[in-house]
C-alpha cells in the first residue's frame, strides 16, 4: 500500500518516512507503509527546551490571538479532511466513516477552542473585608506533553493541542509507535497553517513538536520538570507506570485510560434502538474504542430475545478492508491484539461463558499478515474475572439481571469508570441510573450507547480510567493555573477572620 502520495499532499517531507529503523505497518494487509526514526534522549531534551522557550513568548500573546492560530489550523483541517481521514484508515484500520468522523472531531474542537479563547473566565468573589476585592485569574501553565494511543491517532492530540494552545501552552506530542505517520501529517498541516497566521517572533514548530518512539520517550517526558502537564491516553497499565513519575516531581497529569463500558437494557426499552446502539458501540472500530461496549446487562425477561436479535445482526456484519465503502468492521491493530482476544475468549469459556457467535479469524487467505475477526458475543451467567477486564477487541459479554439495583451494582463493580448507558422508557429508571447512586462513570447516557461522544462535553472517566477530563465544558482549566488575587483599595489593613496583630 503506497501512502507516500497522501503524505506528500498533506505536506509531510518524504525524508521523514522513507528511511529509519522503525517500520510502520498497515493493519489492513500488514504491508509496510514507511520507515521512521525514533527520537533519542537528546532530541527529547532539545524539544522540551524549545517548548519551554516558546512558552515564554506564547503566554504573552493575548488569548484571542492564540485562538486565531487555531482558527487557521481548523481551516487547514477542513480543506484536508478527506486526505487525513484516508491516512487514519490506512494506518489505524478504522473504516472510512469513522476516520472522517475522527477528523471532523478535530475540526469541531478547533471551533470550540477559538470561541474559548475569548472565554477563559475567572470569578469575582465577595471579600469579607471592607474596601477589598477578590478575583481569580487563569494563567498559562507551561509546556504540555501529549502521549496518545493508536486507536484515535489524530483526534486525541487535537483535543489536547487546541485547548493547550489557546490556554498559552506549547505542546510536545509522543504519538503511539503504531501510528507515527498520522502524527507527522498533523504536524505538517499545523506548520502549513500556522505559517500563514501572524505569530510574530513565535515559531510554529516550537508550539507543536512531535517526538516519535515508544514508552522510553514517554518516560523521559514524564520525568522532565519543565513539562507542566502530561496528558496521557492509553491503557490503565500505562497510567499506573507513568502517573507516579509525574507525581514525584509534583507535575500535573491528565489521564485518559482504559474503559470497561456497559449498557443496561430494561424491560421497557425500545429494543430496536437498543440493538442498533449495541451494534455500533460493540463492533465499531472493531471493538477498539476506549468507550466500546463490552458488558450488556439484559433484564431476564428480554435476555434471550435480545441476544437472538443481536446474533442475527452480528451474522450480517460486513467485515473487510476499511477502505471499502460497505465495510462495517475493519481489522484489529495487530497479531498481539488478536492473541489477547483469543486468550480472553478461552478464559471466558473456562469461567462458564457460552460463545454465541464469532471470535474466529476471517479473511486470513486474503490477508495472511493482517488480523480480521468476526466480532464475538459471549453469554455469561455471572460477571467473572475476565468480564471485569478490558480486552481491546470486539467481545461483547451479555449478562442477565433481575432488579435495576442489582444491575447497577454489577455495572459499577469493575475497576474502570469511563462510559455507560441505560435503555429505558421509564423515567424513574433513567433518573436512578443518572443519580448519585447510579452509574459511577464519567459518561452516563440514556437511550444512546456508551460510544461516540461529542466534543462539547467533558470527556473522561473515574477510578482506573484515571479521572482526567478533556475536550469540552470546562476541561480547559486543566491546562491553566489558577491565581487568587485579593486587592485592598482602602487606607486600612484589616486581617481576615478578624485577627488583630500589632495594631
Ligand atoms: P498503550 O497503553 O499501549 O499506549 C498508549 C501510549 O502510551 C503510547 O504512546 C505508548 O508508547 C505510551 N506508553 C506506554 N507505556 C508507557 C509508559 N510507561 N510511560 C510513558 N508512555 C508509555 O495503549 P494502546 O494500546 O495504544 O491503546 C489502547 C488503550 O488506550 C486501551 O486501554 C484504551 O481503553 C485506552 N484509550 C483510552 C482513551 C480514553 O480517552 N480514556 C482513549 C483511547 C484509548
Amino acid at each position: 500500500m503506497d501512502v507516500s502520495a497522501v503524505l506528500s499532499q498533506l505536506g509531510v517531507e518524504s525524508s521523514s518516512f522513507e528511511s529509519g529503523p522503525l517500520s510502520v505497518h498497515t493493519p489492513i494487509d500488514g504491508s509496510v507503509l514507511g520507515h521512521v526514526t525514533p527520537h533519542n534522549a537528546r532530541d527529547v531534551q532539545a524539544a522540551v527546551a524549545a517548548a519551554d522557550q516558546a512558552f515564554r513568548a506564547l503566554r504573552e500573546l493575548p488569548a484571542p490571538k492564540r485562538g486565531e492560530l487555531i482558527r487557521v489550523f481548523g481551516a487547514e483541517l477542513r480543506a484536508n479532511k478527506a486526505l487525513l481521514a484516508e491516512l487514519v484508515s490506512v494506518e489505524s484500520g478504522k473504516i472510512r466513516q469513522e476516520a472522517l468522523g475522527e477528523v471532523q472531531e478535530m475540526i469541531d474542537i478547533c471551533d470550540f477552542a477559538v470561541g474559548l479563547s475569548r472565554q477563559l473566565y475567572g470569578l469575582t468573589i465577595a471579600s469579607e473585608r471592607a474596601q477589598h476585592r477578590m478575583q481569580e485569574q487563569w494563567h498559562p501553565l507551561g509546556p504540555v506533553a501529549v502521549i496518545s494511543a493508536f486507536n484515535f491517532p489524530v483526534a486525541v492530540w487535537a483535543w489536547n493541542f487546541t485547548l493547550a494552545i489557546v490556554c498559552g501552552n506549547p505542546v510536545v506530542w509522543k504519538p503511539s509507535e503504531k501510528t507515527p505517520l498520522c502524527a507527522l501529517a498533523c504536524q505538517a498541516l499545523w506548520e502549513r497553517a500556522a505559517g500563514r497566521a501572524s505569530v510574530g517572533p513565535l515559531s510554529p514548530r516550537a508550539l507543536s513538536q512531535v517526538l516519535l518512539g515508544g514508552r522510553d520517550v514517554g518516560e523521559l517526558l514524564a520525568n522532565d520538570p519543565r513539562i507542566a502537564l502530561v496528558s496521557a491516553t492509553g491503557s490503565t497499565a500505562m497510567g499506573r507506570a507513568l502517573s507516579p513519575k509525574v507525581a514525584a516531581r509534583f507535575g500535573r497529569v491528565l489521564l485518559e485510560l482504559g474503559g470497561n463500558n456497559a449498557m443496561i437494557v430494561t424491560p421497557s426499552a425500545d429494543s430496536k434502538l437498543a440493538i442498533r446502539a449495541t451494534l455500533f458501540s460493540a463492533v465499531g472500530t472493531a471493538g477498539q474504542r476506549c468507550t466500546s461496549l463490552r458488558r450488556l446487562f439484559l433484564h431476564e425477561s428480554i435476555h434471550d430475545s435480545v441476544v437472538e436479535q443481536l446474533t442475527r445482526a452480528y451474522a450480517d456484519l460486513k467485515i473487510g478492508s476499511p477502505l471499502l465503502p460497505d465495510t462495517l468492521v475493519g481489522p484489529l491493530i495487530d497479531g498481539g491484539s488478536y492473541e489477547r482476544m483469543q486468550a480472553a475468549l478461552t478464559a471466558a469459556r473456562e469461567q462458564g461463558g457460552k460463545l454465541i457467535i464469532g471470535g474466529t479469524r476471517v479473511l486470513a487467505d486474503q490477508y495472511p499478515q493482517a488480523f480480521y475477526v468476526q466480532p464475538a458475543i459471549v453469554a455469561m451467567a455471572h460477571q467473572t474475572e475476565i468480564v471485569c477486564q478490558e480486552t481491546f477487541a470486539p467481545i461483547l459479554y451479555t449478562l442477565p439481571y433481575r432488579t435495576l439495583d442489582e444491575a447497577i451494582d454489577l455495572h459499577n463493580a469493575v475497576e474502570q469508570g469511563l462510559s455507560s448507558s441505560i435503555f429505558t422508557t421509564d423515567i424513574r429508571e433513567a433518573e436512578q441510573f443518572l443519580s448519585a447512586r447510579g452509574s459511577d462513570c464519567g459518561i452516563a447516557n440514556v437511550n444512546i450507547g456508551p460510544s461516540g461522544a461529542e466534543i462539547g462535553g467533558a470527556f473522561g472517566g473515574e477510578k482506573a480510567t484515571g479521572g482526567g477530563r478533556e475536550s469540552g465544558s470546562d476541561s480547559w482549566r486543566s491546562y491553566m493555573r489558577r491565581v487568587t488575587n485579593t486587592i485592598n483599595y482602602g487606607n486600612e489593613l484589616p486581617l481576615a477572620q478578624g485577627i488583630r496583630f500589632a495594631d
